[in-house]
């Protein structure tokens, strides 16, 4: 898939709209721009079943009913929602303690360092291993009965790793603790179907979906709506956990998002996906430098190639492959941050290996040719950029 010059492997900072999901909104655009609130006429009604139809689908995905779904404008506020949300709900009622893994979303972390920080819970990481999962025995050791909340990702941004919610959340249950999962870029990456059981809170957006940027959905557990105070105070909309006119084109972008990446057209789609970011994969094996791959093998993101291209800096190889190439030097949220990546440090990458390592996503419409064509670029770049001499030549 190209943007003009660029093949863009960058899926996991965001996709492309797909043009089914932007038929699908356009008449929300137009005509049926009523507000999904007016309680006093027709196009208010009709607004208001449409966002009600896409609450449907997004529950469909995770197995969840719609009056679950509660939307936002995507997972940072999500994931914000969950937490402080959580946590000023529950001050004053004894328990003290909340638990992210090492590796979640900065939107998690930082909204746990505000828990800290305004309202003084303890926060505390829960360590991974060398592959980025969650190291369960530390994670037992963590739970006691005053822990609050526990929030770990599904699929990580970085390194694709997928972690095993249903056991998870069994131990997180027997301490009474809430459990919030993350689960942004999980779509493209597995089914869902089953996590409305697992988990308490569920964070989705439709950006990285291939639907519209500034919309996204947290999902709440019916029975714990009144546990959660609102960030935004207002008309009390949502279930007055969310106040806001709800945006009804986005709302339904999402949900034909979804319906597209749900099912077996997903199952399709990952397949196919996950042939192309292998024969990226063996491609840059192929070539004459030191080259790995960070994360698990197995069990991972579809299409996330995490590389480590050992000796060199990720913003040169990409610097000086602008335009040609679209990839990135960690999550796209923290480019700008001149520090290395702590998801890469949390799994035991030196400093150097880390600033060395480019996340390529591959995605629904990248061809074997782009694939072929990224690898021959970075063969350039390398050449290029070789203080370090292919292996073999010296
Ligand atoms: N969580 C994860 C795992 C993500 O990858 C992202 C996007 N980088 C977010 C949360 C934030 O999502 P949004 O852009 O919808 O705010």
């Amino acid at each position: 898939m190209r943007a003009g010059k660029t093949i863009y492997l960058d899926h996991h900072a965001t996709t492309p709209i797909d043009g089914r999901v932007m038929e699908a909104m356009a008449p929300y655009l137009q005509e049926g721009f009523g507000n999904p609130h007016s309680v006093d006429h027709a196009m208010g009604w009709a607004a208001a079943k449409a966002v009600e139809r896409s609450a449907t689908k997004v529950g469909l995905l995770i197995g969840a009913d719609p009056d679950e779904i509660i939307f936002t404008s995507g997972a940072t506020e999500a994931n914000n929602l969950a937490l402080l949300g959580v946590g000023r709900g529950a001050l004053g009622r004894g328990r003290r303690r909340i638990l992210c893994s090492a590796i979640e979303h900065k939107s998690v972390l930082a909204a746990g360092a505000a828990l800290r920080k305004f309202w003084g819970y303890e926060v505390e990481l829960i360590p991974v291993d060398k592959d980025g999962h969650v190291l369960f025995p530390a994670l037992c050791d963590l739970l006691r009965d005053d822990v609050l909340l526990v929030s770990i990702m599904l699929v990580n941004n970085e390194i694709g790793v997928i972690q095993d919610i249903a056991k998870i959340s069994d131990a997180v249950t027997s301490v009474g603790a809430m459990l919030h999962c993350d689960a942004a870029q999980a779509p493209c990456a597995v089914a869902l179907r089953s996590m409305g059981r697992h988990v308490d809170l569920l964070s989705l957006s439709a950006h990285k979906m291939y639907g519209p940027k500034g919309i996204g959905a947290l999902f709440v557990r019916r029975a714990l709506r009144n546990r959660i105070e609102p960030m935004i105070y207002g008309g009390g909309q949502q279930y007055n956990l969310r106040s806001g006119t709800v945006p009804t084109a986005l709302c339904v972008g999402m949900a034909e998002a979804v319906a597209l990446i749900d099912g077996q057209d997903g199952e399709r789609e990952r397949d196919a996906v996950r042939l192309l970011c292998e024969r990226l994969i063996d491609g840059m094996k192929r070539l004459p430098w030191r080259i790995t791959v960070n994360g698990p093998v197995t069990g991972r993101h579809p299409g996330n190639a995490n590389v480590c291209f050992e000796g060199f800096v990720a913003e040169d190889i990409l610097g000086v492959l602008q335009p040609r190439l679209a990839a990135s030097t960690g999550s796209a949220c923290a480019s700008g941050i001149p520090e290395p990546s702590h998801v890469l440090r949390a799994i035991g990458l030196s400093e150097e290996e880390a600033r060395g390592s480019v996340r390529f996503g591959v995605g629904r419409n990248t061809s074997e040719s782009d694939i072929d064509e990224t690898v021959s670029l970075v063969r350039q770049a390398l050449t290029k950029l070789s203080r370090v001499a292919p292996i073999g030549t010296n």
